[in-house]
């Protein structure tokens, strides 16, 4: 027997269109590229999106068809977002932070026929127009003038302008119409092996994951929130908050592409911000500020931290020193990506704030509608004893089922889970941890060890900024740990300071071979420290007990 309710497709277009009935007058306020503040309200995004939905169809868009952003945080890209997805096209956001080549590899593939481009990356896209072969149209997020002078300036043809588009268009302009079930946003996976791979968002996952993340002990957002978005709309979706926020009316600020410490610092005080969310370089860059400067948030209470594990220090230091709570928060592109968060149960609470960290530095517990497994190597349940090391695996209401255009095969096991690539322990209280990448993980005499846990130990050494490890090859462990730090500005130090810090803090077995200072420790497009470049860096690299071994 069927339920006798009202069919009402899940379809983001909605969530705006609520906002523009019911919060219409609440901010949306950017950090503009040109560089002034710009600020804009929920009803006017509405009222441009449809012309922006107006522009596409009468440049010939269709539902299904690819429309690419390459764009900051900005009142601007939320109204291309909606206007894309309002009439059934995908909007597939670049990641300007990707090489050329990877760039037009995605473009291409996805097959995107228009790019909305800021003005910051137009050089690139000019630069290899050439090699992207779908694309009919460059529209320059700026107004007429703006592009008429960089046509002029680089004899670029056929840069259309949004402003002129959108001008030109009515707001008269029906959304919706086709199943929750029709693509929505597309993203590519940083492609840490192989060629990126394309996540193809539903209406549906994005709604049912816009409802998941307003849980409480998830963002918790709202009406009375002024949320600090400076995770980019091009890394997973700014972790929901460009659906989260219309969907509570909370008010939203937006730091285009200035994300250092002052500048965070700036917008937090200016505009209020209660909420924020990032991933931990980018605290790192204010705590830096804070420190230097003596300000203070005045008005900040929490912040979302997630994309790689959180430090040690930025979680007390938020605490100790300026009372802002710290939720960390895994996930991946794969999962739209909110999979858990280390949000406190009263169990935890009730402890002293001492006994609470351990849990915080973990990665969470998951919300209803994602279900978590971890397996060992041959599929079976790994203890959840917070020390037993397995495969993560998830299932859930917005998990990729597989990838766009069918890239990497079948990727669900038999009972419809994705194996993360993550490898995690999950301790009594329900507290996953990830302990590495699977291919990070460092083997050592047939034991793994936790890449993750030393680099997060080293790098909340009072003189180290950056830590990473890699495990290099060893004749007689298979693989040993390399420890690479990264100083502060004007440290100096012992690779003994470092390895007597990690003393007692870790298993005898786990401390490195080796502890090597660097300038640079190489970060991919998202952030994320770029093991694969290390590796290579180092792969014929001798460790001193290696040249022992082998004497
Ligand atoms: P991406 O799809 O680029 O967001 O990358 C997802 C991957 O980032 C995950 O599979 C994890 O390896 C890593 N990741 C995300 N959040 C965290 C976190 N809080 N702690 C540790 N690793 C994380």
């Amino acid at each position: 027997m069927q339920g006798l309710m009202q069919d009402w497709p899940l379809t983001v277009d909605r969530i705006l269109s609520h906002a523009a009935v019911w919060h219409a007058d609440r901010e949306v306020v950017t950090r503009s590229v040109e560089g002034p503040i710009v600020r804009t309200s929920w009803g006017r995004i509405h009222n441009r999106a449809k012309k922006v939905s107006n522009a596409l169809r009468a440049l010939g868009v269709a539902p299904g068809d690819r429309v690419a952003t390459l764009a900051w945080n900005s009142g601007r890209h939320i109204e291309v977002w909606y206007g894309i997805m309002g009439i059934g096209a995908v909007c597939h956001t670049l990641n300007p932070r990707l090489f050329p080549d990877q760039l037009c590899y995605i473009i291409n593939h996805a097959q995107d026929r228009i790019i909305f481009t800021d003005t910051t990356f137009l050089p690139t896209l000019l630069e290899n127009r050439a090699r992207m072969e779908s694309v009919e149209h460059i529209i320059v997020l700026a107004d007429a003038d703006v592009v008429a002078r960089i046509a002029a300036e680089t004899g670029a043809k056929g840069l259309l302008s949004s402003e002129s588009l959108i001008e030109a268009q009515s707001a008269d302009c029906v959304w919706g119409d086709f199943p929750e079930t029709q693509a929505c946003g597309l993203c590519y996976t940083s492609g840490t092996t192989g060629n990126p791979k394309g996540v193809l968002y539903s209406h549906r996952s994005n709604f049912l994951h816009t409802l998941l993340t307003l849980q409480s002990d998830v963002m918790g957002l709202s009406v009375n929130d002024t949320v600090l978005a400076v995770v980019p709309m091009f890394h997973a979706n700014a972790w929901g908050l460009t659906f989260s926020c219309p969907a509570v009316g909370a008010r939203l600020i937006m730091p285009g592409q200035k994300m250092d410490g002052p500048s965070i610092f700036e917008l937090l005080e200016t505009e209020k911000v209660t909420m924020s969310a990032a991933v931990p370089t980018v605290w790192q860059m204010l705590l830096a500020h804070l420190k230097a400067t003596g300000e203070r948030p005045s008005t900040l209470k929490r912040v979302v931290i997630g994309g790689s594990a959180v430090p040690e220090a930025i979680v007390r230091t938020f605490h100790d020193d300026y009372g802002v709570q710290v939720i960390q928060a895994w996930g991946m592109t794969e999962t739209s990506p909110l999979g858990t968060l280390s949000t406190p149960t009263p169990e935890i609470k009730s402890l002293p704030f001492e006994d609470q960290v351990p849990f915080l530095l973990k990665q969470g517990r998951p919300p209803v509608g994602v279900e978590l497994d971890l397996v060992d190597d041959d599929g079976a349940s790994v203890a959840r004893d917070g020390k037993a090391f397995g495969r993560l695996k998830v299932r859930g209401l917005a998990i990729v089922g597989s990838y766009f255009r069918g890239d990497g095969g079948e990727i669900l096991d038999e009972r419809g889970f994705f194996d993360t690539g993550d490898v995690a322990t999950i301790d009594p209280a329900g507290y996953m941890q990830i302990t590495d990448r699977v291919k990070d993980v460092i083997k050592s005499g047939g034991e793994w060890i936790s890449s993750i846990e030393i680099e997060n130990l080293a790098a909340s050494h009072p003189k180290a900024l950056m830590a990473a490890v890699i495990g290099v090859p060893h004749p007689k462990w298979d693989e040993r740990p390399l420890l690479l730090v990264k100083l502060k500005d004007g440290e100096t130090a012992q690779a003994s300071e470092i390895l007597d810090y990690l003393d007692g803090k870790i298993a005898r077995w786990w401390m490195p071979d080796e502890v090597l200072f660097v300038d640079e420790i190489p970060l991919g497009a998202t952030g994320k420290i770029d093991k694969k470049v290390i590796r290579a860096r180092y792969q014929d690299h001798v460790l001193p007990t290696a040249r022992r071994e082998s004497a």
